[in-house]
């Protein structure tokens, strides 16, 4: 298990948790990009249940290209993309690396949605790399 805790930019919402994180990538696709405003967005896998969330985050509701319903939630205040969840995938929901205070604890395993990604942005060749999202 991993003391995981962050904040938006202005504070109106935090989390923390004891969680066990279930996996970690760096996601390249065009959603991320364009709910980031950055060259990707890097994942960390949680279960929802272990996460304490304070304050009340906006929801984006969206339609990824696999059909999959996504939801982003972000700081209404300030903007920040703090949360993701996914209809196929109930018991995950993924948390916006940059908004961790673990700085320590950020280790993607996977780059994912390679297709997708600026051909400026740096890949680091020992971590598996998905055309798309595996499985
Ligand atoms: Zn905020
Ligand atoms: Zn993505």
């Amino acid at each position: 298990m991993t003391e995981l805790s962050g904040r938006c930019l202005c504070g109106a919402i935090a989390f923390s948790g004891d969680a066990d994180i279930k996996m970690m990538a760096n996601c390249h696709c065009s959603d991320c990009r364009a709910a980031t405003g950055a060259a990707y967005g890097t994942l960390v896998f949680v279960d929802p249940s272990e996460i304490a969330i304070t304050g009340q985050p906006k929801v984006f509701k969206h339609v990824a290209d696999s059909g999959s319903a996504m939801e982003k939630h972000f700081c209404p205040n300030c903007g920040s993309q703090m949360f993701g969840r996914n209809s196929n995938r109930p018991n995950v929901m993924s948390i916006r690396a940059g908004v961790l205070d673990q700085k320590d604890a950020v280790k993607p395993a996977a780059n994912v949605y390679m297709d997708s990604r600026l051909p400026s942005t740096p890949i680091d060749p020992a971590l598996k790399a998905f055309p798309k999202m595996p499985g």
